[in-house]
């Protein structure tokens, strides 16, 4: 049996899923979610953020709170996107616990008892590692792959490799997320930034129950683009040392130029290689100049401290 809530009492588990034209799967997800959950045997509650669906997600969660007690849904204003929803869901989590978990039931529920379990023995944060992504094909898991290399490489917190946003986070965990102001949030990243005890769950990601993925090419080079430049400054160093050996190795070349022309004479023709030098350079410069841009984008979105996503309307389990 589910333990239903009343509106002042903090449930054991929060579970968080961000939907966005999720109607689909909703009947599916819930049929396994709530299995999973009462085998717990802990108080809960599903606090479900509707991202501005086009479809019917939102009509859909107003049905299933008739019947799934526990079940809260904060519609947002529009879509934010992931990140934003997710944020919206823990921030709004009254849980000792909070878990995200996708809703299209990749990440699956059954795991949430032994997070729990493992909560239980002092972890503050249990992590669902993926050990096979061979649900993705070849392209989504090897850029994954190298994402997760060039990340780790240059950022100063590492990032659990394959480690979705699917985990349990403590209350304490929950409550130093909240402290991070950032509007551009990279999850997985600040997940790492904050620490704590960490437990790692290995799983087998399973594919997508329907509906379809909403992170596709484009989207997915500029979520790695928003992960290494919010954790890391090395791609603004770079240029410094690269700028330096490209002076060091233009000084040599001139030492060089002198010596023959004292040598052998003054020598015109060099226009092919004068043209190539010129060209190069005014690329790495202008890719120098977009990286600072890049940076510089973030810190306008940052200095005009808009919030991170705007509540339209929420349905709590007691209304
Ligand atoms: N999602 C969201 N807002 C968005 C895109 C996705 O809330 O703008 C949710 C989506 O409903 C799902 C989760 O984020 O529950 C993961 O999305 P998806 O399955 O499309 O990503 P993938 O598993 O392919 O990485
Ligand atoms: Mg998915």
């Amino acid at each position: 049996m589910s333990r239903p809530l009343r509106p002042d009492m903090r449930p054991k588990l929060s579970v968080v899923c961000p939907m966005y034209n999720e109607s689909a799967v909703l009947s599916p997800f819930f049929a396994r979610l709530l299995p999973a959950l009462e085998s717990t045997g802990e108080t809960f509650e599903i606090v479900c953020v509707n991202d501005g669906s086009q479809d019917d997600t939102l009509g859909k969660l107003r049905a299933f709170q008739e019947k799934i007690p526990g079940l809260r849904v904060i519609d947002l204003s529009r879509n934010f996107g992931k990140e934003a929803a997710l944020t919206c869901g823990i921030d709004q989590a009254r849980g000792e616990a909070a878990i995200p978990i996708d809703s299209d039931l990749q990440d699956p529920p059954e795991l949430i008892a032994e997070m729990v379990h493992l909560w239980k023995k002092g972890f503050d944060m249990v992590l669902a590692q993926r050990v096979d992504r061979s649900t993705d094909h070849f392209f989504k898991r090897k850029t994954a792959e190298w994402f997760y290399r060039l990340h780790n490489m240059v950022s100063d917190v590492p990032i659990a490799v394959n480690v979705g946003d699917f985990r349990l986070m403590d209350r304490r965990v929950v409550e130093a997320l909240k402290c991070l102001p950032e509007r551009r949030r990279f999850m997985k990243g600040l997940f790492a930034w904050v620490g704590f005890r960490q437990a790692i769950l290995p799983y087998v990601r399973e594919v997508r129950e329907a509906g379809e993925s909403k992170f596709s090419g484009w989207r997915l080079w500029n979520f790695a683009l928003e992960g290494i430049t919010s954790f890391s400054t090395v791609p603004l160093r770079i240029w410094t040392y690269l700028g330096s050996l490209i002076a060091l190795i233009a000084f040599v070349f001139g030492v060089f130029l002198i010596g023959r022309t004292l040598v052998f004479g003054r020598d015109l023709p060099g226009y092919a290689s004068l043209m190539t030098t010129v060209l190069f350079l005014g690329g790495i410069q202008l890719i120098g100049l977009g990286v600072i841009g890049e940076y510089i984008g973030r810190l306008y979105g940052e200095a005009k401290a808009r919030p991170i996503y705007i509540i339209r309307e929420r349905y709590d389990d007691a209304a």
